[in-house]
């Protein structure tokens, strides 16, 4: 009897915790799951290369999506929800990226993850260096050859410049700078890739430093918008 109260005490409690902490998927919104598993086939998409739309010139950047819908859901709570552990998602995340074809050949890589803003760096969460170790988990277990190197910075004077507008954030990420020496092999990690302009400009960094970028990965990139007009008539 005793037995049967206390489990009831807990299981009470745990539905008063629900009450106040409600669990509800990152992507769609669904209740009592942190991910659902709609949501949680991200972590079976084969990444596809997205250069051709980006608007710098940069060879092989890879992402799993676009960042639109439950993708940029997920994406922005990884990086922004403080409730949320975001270290075993972006793990997944790193080894369905590391799939991308340019990386089966890759060896001796040092993986080089873009630097998040001082607003992120402050409240934000970690994402560049757990999304580089499922990355590198991936591919040292196919025996290739890959260090982490967390050198690219945001100089805190590029915040301060007071600058206003559209494109800021970006504008401000251009100021990216490198710190020591670098693989001569890189690949850069970002989140997301919407013009491309901080990964040419963590690419710039590296190349100062005397690394060769040989590609990027990110998690999700901006859908181009459509060009060409659908005409065709209505059936
Ligand atoms: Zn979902």
């Amino acid at each position: 009897m005793i037995r049967f109260q206390i489990l009831e005490t807990i299981t009470a409690m745990g539905a008063l915790l629900d009450l106040v902490v409600p669990v509800q998927c990152m992507g769609c919104g669904a209740w009592d799951t942190p991910l659902c598993q709609e949501c949680s086939g991200i972590f079976d998409e084969s990444p596809f290369d997205v250069s051709a739309y980006l608007r710098v010139y940069l060879s092989n950047v890879w992402c799993l999506d676009w960042y639109e819908g439950a993708l940029r859901n997920l994406v922005l709570a990884l990086k922004h929800d403080q409730r949320v552990d975001p270290y075993p998602y972006l793990l997944r995340l790193g080894h369905a990226l590391a799939k991308a074809p340019f990386l089966s050949k890759a060896d001796d890589l040092a993986i080089v993850p873009a630097p998040p803003s001082w607003k992120r760096r402050l409240f934000g969460n970690k994402i560049g260096r757990p999304l580089a170790l499922g990355i590198a988990a991936y591919l040292a277990k196919q025996g290739q050859q890959v260090k982490i190197q967390d050198v690219l910075y945001l100089p805190l004077r590029a915040h301060q410049a007071g600058r206003s507008g559209k494109g800021r954030t970006e504008r401000l990420k251009e100021g990216v700078k490198c710190v020591g020496k670098v693989g001569s092999k890189v690949l850069l990690v970002d989140d997301v890739a919407t013009t491309g302009a901080t990964l040419k400009a963590c690419a710039r960094a590296v190349e100062e430093h005397g690394g060769q970028v040989v590609g990027a990965v990110v998690i999700a990139a901006a859908k181009p918008p459509v060009q060409i007009e659908d005409t065709s008539p209505h059936m």
